[in-house]
């Protein structure tokens, strides 16, 4: 999608610090993080949030769920970490195009503002 900003980084039009990528999935460091560990893993397809899921991406969310604990172990979250998707307005999402965040190397408190 054109006037995203998370297909350009995904897509590496626009430089950032690149944590993990593949032909599916890019995850790179979040530009205001909210812990001292704050990433964001994306589809590299431009889907606009959860409530944009189809069938059709049921075996790339699978993928997407399964990656998140070997980006969690490459950046040393062996004590845990939180995976979060914010959607639509009472969500809290800001980027509309769908995202992960995983948050981690401190102790998170529950339950989220
Ligand atoms: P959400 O509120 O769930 O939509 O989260 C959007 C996240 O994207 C926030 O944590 C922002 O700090 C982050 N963000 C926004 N713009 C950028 C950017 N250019 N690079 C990296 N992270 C960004
Ligand atoms: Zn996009």
């Amino acid at each position: 999608m054109d006037d995203c900003i998370f297909c350009k980084l995904a897509n590496g039009e626009i430089p950032t610090e690149m944590v993990y990528q593949d032909d599916r999935i890019a995850c790179f460091k979040d530009a205001s993080p909210q812990a001292p560990v704050h990433v964001l893993m994306v589809p590299k397809r431009h889907i606009a949030s959860l409530d944009d899921l189809t069938p059709e991406d049921e075996e790339l969310m699978g993928y997407m769920m399964l990656k998140i604990k070997d980006i969690a172990s490459s950046l040393g979250l062996e004590n845990g970490y939180r995976a979060v998707i914010n959607c639509g307005e009472d969500g809290q999402q800001t980027v509309k195009h769908l995202h992960i965040h995983i948050l981690g190397k401190r102790k998170l408190t529950w339950p989220p503002g």
